[in-house]
């Protein structure tokens, strides 16, 4: 009877510690909730977070990042985020200061420990040489310098340290595992990133016309060469003055492909190829522009397939690279 008893008790020290110790580590475990600013941010903070965390981007692939409208609901996001990440210079300066005043959050604040500007030791391209207040009422979107740095993958990696620094910050207990994260996605963005070039060798130098200025780094990293813009300056509709100029210069140069965001308007290009021949072609700026663009691997994998086939649809003809 004693026995029993005592078994009885024995098992129910063993049930209730298992219990604790399943329960402990759960509530230890809790993820951090990172909010970014655009979807390419979410799936970098992904792959250095790994399981620790929980992402939301509140502007989607196929919306213009520039211009993205503040909903109540994305204040509700921020006021429970751990972490807010956003690209910075001008690019969210539209909707993003209004958001983080409705979101009551401290933590994410800039200059607090849950706030990352990803743009932190980003080499940047085209830093405008006037005040920027009198180029951002000229109508200029891009007064800071070009912010669609994340089209570079090797830009990518710095992006990926700057969002580390913070969850190390943040979790000091998980640094182990955040530290492994971020190697395994350097290496493969090292890995990939050569893999990309190499495809685009044969049309090296290949001169393309952009609607928008988003391709800097893009053109940068990869052997391609942006000659013109549609937009006679970022953020200005084209004028008809400004595309006999640009049918003239693709005309001129034998300029037979266009590259445009999904968010835009195609009527422009389009008049543009009808004139000129030349083939319009939809990039991913970001993650989710596209099904199937699912992380930041998928944007450049889709970029470089959609480019590679407007080349060979323009008829432009791959050169032999040496070995
Ligand atoms: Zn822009």
């Amino acid at each position: 009877m004693k026995s029993l008893m005592i078994r009885r008790m024995a098992i129910m020290a063993f049930t209730v510690s298992g219990l604790m110790t399943l329960q402990g580590p759960a509530v230890a475990a809790k993820k951090l909730f990172v909010v970014t600013t655009i979807p390419d941010l979410a799936s970098i903070a992904e792959a250095v977070g790994g399981d620790h965390v929980e992402t939301f981007a509140i502007a989607k692939g196929y919306q213009d990042p520039h211009f993205v409208d503040p909903k109540p609901s994305y204040m509700i996001k921020l006021q429970k985020a751990d972490l807010f990440v956003q690209v910075g210079l001008d690019l969210e300066l539209g909707w993003v200061p209004s958001l983080l005043d409705g979101a009551r959050n401290p933590n994410i604040l800039p200059g607090a420990k849950g706030y990352v500007d990803a743009s932190e030791n980003v080499p940047l391209l085209e830093i405008p040489a006037g005040d920027p207040t009198q180029l951002r009422a000229q109508g200029d979107i891009h007064v800071y310098g070009n912010p669609h740095y994340w089209l570079d993958p090797l830009r990518g990696k710095i992006i990926a340290d700057n969002i580390h620094r913070a969850l190390v910050r943040l979790r000091p207990e998980w640094k182990a595992d955040f530290n492994r994260n971020l190697q395994s996605f350097k290496s493969k963005i090292d890995r990939k990133t050569r893999e990309w070039i190499e495809r685009l060798q044969p049309y090296s130098g290949t001169p393309i016309v952009a609607f928008h200025n988003s391709w800097p780094y893009l053109e940068e990293r990869f052997p391609f060469d942006i000659v013109m813009f549609i937009e006679p300056k970022p953020g200005i509709p084209p004028t008809p003055k400004h595309l006999v100029r640009v049918i003239k210069a693709m005309k001129q140069n034998n300029i037979r492909v266009i590259i445009i965001e999904p968010y835009y308007s195609k009527k422009s290009a389009e008049l543009v190829a009808a004139k000129t021949g030349a083939v319009v072609v939809e990039l991913a700026g970001s993650v989710g522009a596209e099904p199937g663009i699912d992380d930041y691997f998928d944007l450049f994998e889709y970029n470089i397939n959609k480019l590679i086939d407007a080349f060979k649809q323009a008829g432009i003809q791959p050169r032999a690279t040496e070995d």
